[in-house]
């Protein structure tokens, strides 16, 4: 896993990501949860707002002071 550079800038939007929920089928404005602060990052879970199945999660990276 190539950890030493990340060429992608970070271009994210506020409003809210859609994914597909497990249970309902469909695809929901999945809230995102904090899971737990790793040394690299914190990871997050997606959680369906209607059923709060797990529908994902991320670790995004620590932001740096650049
Ligand atoms: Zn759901």
């Amino acid at each position: 896993m190539p950890m030493q550079r990340a060429p992608r800038a970070s271009f994210e939007r506020m409003n809210a990501t859609l994914l597909a929920c497990p249970k309902c089928r469909v695809a929901v404005p999945v809230r995102k949860r904090l899971l737990l602060v790793l040394p690299n990052g914190e990871k997050y879970e997606y959680v369906c707002p209607q059923c709060g199945s797990t529908c994902g999660d991320t670790i995004e990276p620590p932001a740096r002071p650049f």
